[in-house]
């Protein structure tokens, strides 16, 4: 199967856990021959950094060949779905992945209102935090404000394990994948946190929501690092037609931006 080749995930020196220049994620890219890629850095709440990064992205896209998106990966902040920026911030984006780091409706002990930690699980049952969890997701796709959803799933194994991938139910998968589809909202096969599981991915293909790959590369010599993603995808028999090109991409944040 021959994919589109994009990294749609991807950290750089504008986000406080990763390293990386500009440049060095662009090179990197391009000797690995990708087609597109986005720059997702998490979000520091002073947005200045994106208009740096863009810049940046302007003065090198020639010399590289590539098409090259300055998105961000954004926290999903509540039970239905809000974020943790406004939309002004959102509007500056070229590509919104939301993505599920903190358990919804959890009360956490520390939070420095960027980072959390240590949330009070034992208040709840797992049925419980599994539903916030998955109204949380189907809130963001119901938004309008997000183009893909990162490794769901993530959250629930972080810290405290409250759910295997395994044990979010077949009912609540297929529900996020088929607003996922209704709502033209792409599900990123996560190559490092290996996410979402392949049950998940299964009813996403079923459901007819396309996919996008991601590396969620921390430093420059990780980006493009898709294998599992690949593999995964190969496994349960999705073709080139399941995965977003970049006009699917462009397309979809054009109506993102125009219904903001
Ligand atoms: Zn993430
Ligand atoms: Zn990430």
């Amino acid at each position: 199967m021959t994919l589109p080749l994009m990294d749609i995930h991807i950290h750089n020196k504008y986000s406080l856990d990763a390293k990386g220049s500009t440049e060095e994620v662009l090179k990197e890219a391009s000797l690995k021959n990708l087609d597109f890629i986005a720059i997702t850095n998490h979000v520091p709440p002073d947005p200045t950094w994106i208009n740096k990064l863009r810049r940046e992205v302007e003065g090198l896209r020639r010399r590289y060949e590539l098409e090259v998106l300055v998105g961000a990966e954004i926290g999903i902040k509540d039970e239905k779905g809000g974020l943790f920026v406004d939309e002004t911030y959102l509007k500056q984006l070229d590509f919104v992945l939301a993505a599920d780091h903190i358990l919804p409706g959890v009360p956490y002990r520390n939070s420095d209102g960027i980072y959390f930690s240590d949330p009070a699980v034992e208040d709840y049952t797992k049925e419980e935090i599994v539903e916030k969890w998955f109204n949380s997701v189907v809130g963001a796709i119901e938004s309008r404000r997000v183009d893909a959803v990162a490794h769901l799933g993530w959250v629930l194994v972080q810290e405290r394990i409250v759910a295997k991938p395994e044990e979010i139910s077949l009912e609540y998968k297929e529900e996020i994948a088929e607003k996922a589809a209704e709502n033209s909202v792409f599900i990123e096969v996560n190559a490092s946190a290996q996410l979402p599981d392949e049950d998940f991915l299964r009813q996403c293909l079923r459901k007819g929501a396309k996919f996008v790959l991601g590396s969620d590369a921390h430093e420059p010599a990780l980006v493009g690092e898709l294998d599992w993603a690949i593999k995964i995808l190969e496994k349960i028999g999705a073709s080139k037609e399941d995965v977003a090109t970049l006009e699917d991409v462009l397309k979809r944040v054009a109506r993102r931006k125009s219904s903001i």
